[in-house]
C-alpha cells in the first residue's frame, strides 16, 4: 500500500514536517539519510548541517541556560550516546537541537529509515521511491527536505589533501590534534567563514581568514567578533590558488593570489577550512523537478511549498538559497506538511 507522505531529509525542515504530518494522522515515513563514509565526507550525514555546528544562538526558545537536564529527560536514552550534551550553561547546540526535533517527531509516531534515497519516479502515481539499499516505497505525496552541502574551491591540490588538512567543517574537525597551536586558513567572507574562524581561533596559533574582496558578507555581530579576536587575521582581496603540502605532513600551507594585482605569496598553515557557500542536495531527483539556475528546487506558487510536480513539496535549504536559517527551514517544513495534508484531502487520497 502506498504511503500517504514520504519525507526525504532529516534537518529542521524534515523533522518539522514529520511532527506536523504525524499529528495530522498522516503516519509519515522519513528517510533520514545513511550513516556512511561518503556522507561523512560530503557533510550529508543524517540530521543535516545543524548537526555539524556548535551553539545555535538564534533559534527561538533556547536562550543560554542549563539545558542538560531538559535534554536528558526528553531524548530517548538509546540516542543519548550518539551526541554530546553540554552540562554547563549554554545555548542549545546543533546536535542537541536536532536530536530534540527527531525525538519530537518519533513521539508522535513518525517512522524512520536510516538510508539515502537513490532515485525517485515522479512520472507515475503513486510516486516511486528507491533507497540506496534497494528498499522500494510508493507514496501519494513526497516532501523533499534534503538540504544543501558545503562547496569546495575545486582545486586538484584541495582534493589531494581532503582529510589531511583540508576540511569544510571546523566544528567536525577543528579540535583534531593536527590543528592545535598551528596557523590555519579559513576561506570565505560569509557568516560560515567568520564562525569557523572564530571557532578555530580557540585551537590555532593564528587563523588567516582569506577573502576575495575587501568587505565581508557576514552579519555585523559576527564581523565584530572576528575583528576583535586577536588570533584572527583577515587577508583581504586574496584567493587560494593552491594547497601546499606533502605525503608526510598533509597540508603545510597555501599559495595566495591577489585579486587586485598579480602578487602571489605562500603562507604557512597546517589546515585549510573552506566556507564558501553550499550546493543543494538534489542529484537523486535527476532533474524531475524544476530548479533555479543555482540548482535549488523551485517553489512554483508564492507562499506555498508546491513544486513543479503536483503532490511533491519542498522544504528547507534544498529550495531556499536566500534565508537558509534553521528557523526558516523548520517553518517551511511545517508549511510542506500542511500543503501535503491539504493536497491529499483535496485529491481524496486521505
Ligand atoms: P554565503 O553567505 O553565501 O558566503 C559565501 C562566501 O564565500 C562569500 O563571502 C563569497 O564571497 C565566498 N566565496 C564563494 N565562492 C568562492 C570562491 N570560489 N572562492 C572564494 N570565495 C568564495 O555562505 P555562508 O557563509 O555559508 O552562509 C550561508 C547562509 O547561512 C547565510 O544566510 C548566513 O547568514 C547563514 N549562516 C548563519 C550563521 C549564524 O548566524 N550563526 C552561521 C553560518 C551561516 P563574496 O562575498 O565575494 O560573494
Amino acid at each position: 500500500m502506498a504511503e500517504n507522505v514520504v519525507i526525504i531529509g532529516s534537518g529542521p525542515a524534515g523533522w518539522a514536517c514529520a511532527i506536523y504530518a504525524s499529528r495530522a494522522n498522516l503516519n509519515p515515513l522519513v528517510f533520514e539519510g545513511a550513516i556512511s563514509q561518503e556522507n561523512y565526507q560530503n557533510g550529508t550525514l543524517p540530521l543535516g548541517q545543524l548537526n555539524l555546528t556548535t551553539e545555535v544562538e538564534n533559534y527561538p526558545g533556547f536562550p543560554n541556560g542549563e539545558l542538560a537536564g531538559y535534554i536528558r529527560s526528553s531524548v530517548d536514552e538509546k540516542y543519548i550516546n550518539g551526541f554530546q550534551i553540554l552540562d554547563e550553561k549554554h545555548a542549545v547546540t546543533g546536535p542537541e537541537l536536532m536530536n530534540l526535533m527527531r525525538q519530537q517527531a518519533v513521539n508522535f509516531g513518525t517512522r524512520i529509515i536510516t538510508d539515502d534515497i537513490q532515485d525517485v519516479n515522479f512520472s507515475e502515481r503513486p510516486f516511486q521511491i528507491r533507497s540506496a539499499s534497494g528498499e522500494e516505497v510508493e507514496a501519494h505525496a513526497v516532501v523533499i527536505a534534503t538540504g544543501a552541502r558545503a562547496n569546495y574551491l575545486g582545486l586538484e591540490s584541495e582534493d589531494q589533501f581532503k582529510n589531511r588538512g583540508v576540511s569544510a567543517c571546523a566544528v567536525c574537525d577543528g579540535a583534531l590534534p593536527r590543528f592545535r597551536d598551528v596557523p590555519l586558513v579559513v576561506v570565505g567572507g560569509g557568516d560560515s567563514a567568520v564562525e569557523e574562524a572564530t571557532y578555530l581561533s580557540k585551537f590555532a596559533s593564528v587563523v588567516y581568514l582569506v577573502h576575495r574582496r575587501d568587505q565581508l558578507r557576514a552579519s555585523k555581530i559576527m564581523i565584530d567578533r572576528a575583528v576583535n579576536d586577536p588570533k584572527i587575521e583577515i587577508v583581504w582581496n586574496h584567493v587560494v590558488e593552491e594547497v601546499l603540502g606533502d605525503d608526510e605532513h598533509g597540508v603545510t600551507g597555501v599559495r595566495l593570489g591577489s585579486t587586485v594585482d598579480d602578487a602571489v605569496r605562500d603562507v604557512e598553515a597546517s589546515g585549510m577550512f573552506v566556507a564558501i557557500g553550499h550546493t543543494p542536495n538534489t542529484l537523486f531527483l535527476d532533474g524531475q523537478l524544476e530548479m533555479n539556475e543555482a540548482g535549488y528546487i523551485k517553489w512554483t506558487e508564492s507562499f506555498r511549498t508546491n513544486t513543479s510536480v503536483e503532490g511533491v513539496f519542498a522544504a528547507g535549504d534544498v529550495a531556499d538559497d536566500y534565508y537558509r536559517q534553521a528557523i526558516t527551514s523548520a517553518g517551511t517544513g511545517c508549511m510542506a506538511a500542511l500543503d501535503a495534508e491539504r493536497w491529499l484531502a483535496a485529491s481524496g487520497l486521505h
